[in-house]
């Protein structure tokens, strides 16, 4: 199944053959993969948690922990009872039951509270102004969702300010925070012209390690008569300046967007310049773009709601992730990924919020646990397994998405004595604690 594949082989602090570290973007000293503190790196026995001048703190009587390890505890989700973790500078430096956990310089009893990693949000586009309210209200009294919507979006992000732009990425990233999440990729394509885009890109770095140049998101008005020349732009000057500011290419491979030859051609280009692909594929309609992602080997197909079974076929047989975003379809009344289709073919699945002003306008990653359990065909374990580790997955990415020593000190405390309660409990504000590299945010 799908949580045992990247779920197991790095229960040792970083030193894993198949630990992938980021090609990039890095904002400094805490950028994503870089080094572990010595005290994680020395190995994993309790007593590294001990050295010197870095502060541990203990998070003890978790009811059930969630560590994504099954080296750890039991099933795909590596569940521990009566449990510790113990954070030491921005690392895990131990997780296991209580009654065994190493002293650490402070204590937080969690009281019969359930914890999880922080969730791991593959799949946003923050870098953007305007308001799309009232095309939601028309499309929720009956008018079609259609890609063109962008371009409202285009207007009002081309006119903000850098001022502007910063304050409402650095807003959403927060409230996603204070929900969980820990970790959260994001895209430009909101700019659709070289500056612009570079600038969007600029900004998201600004805010998280994960940025994705989706210059390729629809062809903008100026290039309407013309969509070989923008594809020629977005593959040649754009490319060329937004290249040093993200770590991922992304396109929206789609009816009314690019077609697969197109979407080939912008994602060949960014791999030739050090970035990975993912693709926004078979979301409104069946098409190409699942297989294409499979065949360049990108690191996740986005949206997957249009499946042939040729689709699932290659995603079972490769290294994509499927991530799954039903913040879309719930915006917009659309029909469902199958989710049980894809996990029961072996296909590693991600859950992700697809956060955006016109599709999918929310930043909670619990809702999307729950819409996947709900409607999906996900059990409550599959789903955030998906939201977690899926989501590290969908970012080739080992160091977060899991409680196990040596990863990030990305731990997240529920008002609830059971992880499930996320899909039992839907809409109930259950995040009660975040640490986010080892500390404590919320
Ligand atoms: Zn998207």
């Amino acid at each position: 199944m799908s949580g045992t594949e990247t779920g197991s082989g790095t229960a040792g602090p970083g030193g894993s053959p198949g630990r992938r570290r980021p090609l990039g973007a890095g904002t400094g000293a805490a950028g994503p993969g870089d080094p572990v503190p010595s005290a994680a790196r020395s190995g994993p026995a309790p007593a590294a948690s001990a050295s010197a001048s870095a502060t541990s703190t203990a998070v003890t009587g978790i009811a059930v922990l969630v560590t994504n390890d099954p080296a750890l505890g039991e099933g795909p989700l590596g569940l521990v009872r009566n449990a510790a973790v113990v954070l030491d500078g921005e690392r895990v430096a131990w997780a296991g039951p209580s009654r065994r956990a190493p002293a650490a310089d402070t204590r937080v009893d969690a009281a019969g509270r359930a914890a999880v990693p922080g969730f791991v949000d593959s799949h946003s586009h923050l870098v953007f102004d305007g308001d799309r309210t009232e095309e939601f209200n028309a499309r929720m009294s009956g008018r079609p969702y259609a890609a063109g919507g962008i371009r409202t979006t285009v207007a009002a992000t081309r006119a903000a300010t850098d001022e502007r732009l910063h304050a409402n990425v650095a807003r959403y990233v927060a409230e996603a925070l204070r929900q969980g999440t820990t970790v959260i990729e994001t895209k430009s394509g909101y700019g659709l012209a070289t500056d612009q885009e570079a600038r969007a890109l600029r900004i998201a770095a600004a805010h998280t390690d994960e940025v994705t140049f989706l210059g390729a998101h629809i062809v903008p008005p100026e290039y309407a008569d013309d969509p070989a020349g923008y594809v020629g732009l977005v593959t040649g000057p754009m490319l060329d300046a937004c290249a040093p500011h993200a770590r991922w290419i992304d396109v929206f491979c789609e009816r009314g967007a690019f077609d697969g030859d197109q979407a080939r051609a912008v994602l060949t280009a960014g791999a030739a310049r050090g970035l990975v692909p993912r693709v926004h594929a078979n979301q409104l309609s069946y098409g190409p773009g699942v297989r294409l992602a499979v065949e360049l080997g990108a690191a996740s197909a986005d949206h997957c709601t249009h499946l042939t079974d040729e689709d699932v076929d290659a995603l079972a047989q490769g290294e994509t992730v499927a991530t799954l975003l039903p913040g879309a379809e719930f915006s917009t009344r659309a029909a469902w990924p199958d989710a049980r289709r894809l996990l029961d073919a072996g296909v590693t699945v991600a859950l992700s919020t697809d956060c955006n002003p016109g599709s999918s306008f929310t930043s909670s990653m619990p809702f999307c646990i729950a819409l996947a359990v709900r409607d999906m065909g996900m059990t409550p374990d599959e789903a955030l397994w998906a939201a977690t580790a899926g989501g590290a997955a969908a970012l080739r990415r080992t160091d977060t998405g899991r409680i196990t020593p040596g990863a990030r000190g990305d731990l997240v405390l529920l008002d609830a004595p059971s992880p499930v309660h996320l899909a039992y409990r839907p809409g109930v504000p259950l995040v009660s604690a975040v640490w986010r590299r080892g500390e404590r945010v919320h």
